[in-house]
C-alpha cells in the first residue's frame, strides 16, 4: 500500500535554511502541485554538520523518522555509491522504495554569497531541484529533451545531458532554465495519477534516482 502523498513534510536537516525560507519552498511546492499536494509541514531533523551524507541512507532515516511524503533539505553534499565519480555526488535524489526525496543546496551556491541576489539564486535553484524530486514521487520521469511549459520556461522535469555541459554549465542551462510550471505532458500524467495503481510502483525498487 502506498501512503497518502497529498501532504508533504519539508524537513530541514541541520541548520541549512531559515524557517521562513522553508515555508516559502512549501508554498511554491503547493502552487506547482496544485490539486496534488494540499498541505505541507516544516520539520527539523537534528544532524551533525558533516561534509556529506550518504543520500540513500539519509532517505531511509527520514522515512523512519517522519514517514509519508518527505522532502529533506541539507547544505551537506549528498553522495551515492556510483562508481563513476562524476555522478557520485548528487543535487537531489529520491528513494524509489518510499516517498522520500532529498536535495542538497551545497553545489547550487555561488562561491561567495554577497548580495541578496546570490541568496535568491540559491533559493530558486533549491526550489527547482525540489520540484523535480517531488515530481519523481508522483511517478513523473525525466525529460532528456528541453521540454517547455506553457510559460516558455523548461519543465521542472527537464534533465538534459549532464556530460554535455559540465557541472556549472548544467546548473545554468538546465536548473536555472526551469520554471515553476510543469509541461502539458507532465500535467496530463499528474491528472491521471492514482497512488494505489501506480504502474511503476513495482519496478522502481532498488533504484535511486539521481540528479
Ligand atoms: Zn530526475
Ligand atoms: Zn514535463
Amino acid at each position: 500500500m502506498l501512503e497518502n502523498i497529498s501532504k508533504i513534510n519539508i524537513v530541514r536537516i541541520g541548520d541549512c535554511m531559515t524557517y521562513s525560507s522553508l515555508k516559502e519552498i512549501g508554498e511554491k511546492i503547493l502552487a506547482s502541485f496544485q490539486g496534488m499536494i494540499e498541505d505541507f509541514k516544516v520539520c527539523h531533523h537534528e544532524a551533525p554538520a558533516v561534509e556529506r551524507f550518504d543520500a540513500l541512507f539519509l532517505t531511509m532515516i527520514l522515512h523512519e523518522e517522519f514517514g509519508g511524503h518527505v522532502l529533506g533539505i541539507t547544505d551537506s553534499d549528498l553522495t551515492t555509491h556510483d562508481e563513476d565519480e562524476f555522478y557520485n555526488t548528487i543535487l537531489g535524489g529520491k528513494n524509489a522504495q518510499n516517498h522520500v526525496a532529498v536535495v542538497s543546496t551545497k553545489r547550487l551556491s555561488p562561491s561567495e554569497i554577497i548580495s541578496e541576489a546570490d541568496y535568491d539564486l540559491i533559493f530558486d535553484r533549491t526550489v527547482k531541484v525540489s520540484l523535480h524530486e517531488v515530481g519523481h514521487n508522483f511517478g513523473l520521469t525525466d525529460h532528456a529533451s528541453f521540454q517547455q511549459a506553457s510559460d516558455g520556461s523548461l519543465c521542472p522535469m527537464s534533465r538534459g545531458e549532464f556530460n554535455k555541459f559540465g557541472y556549472w554549465g548544467y546548473v545554468r542551462a538546465i536548473i536555472d532554465g526551469r520554471g515553476m510550471n510543469f509541461c502539458d505532458e507532465c500535467i496530463h500524467f499528474l491528472k491521471q495519477f492514482q497512488p494505489i495503481r501506480h504502474p511503476l510502483a513495482g519496478m522502481m525498487k532498488d533504484k535511486f534516482y539521481l540528479h
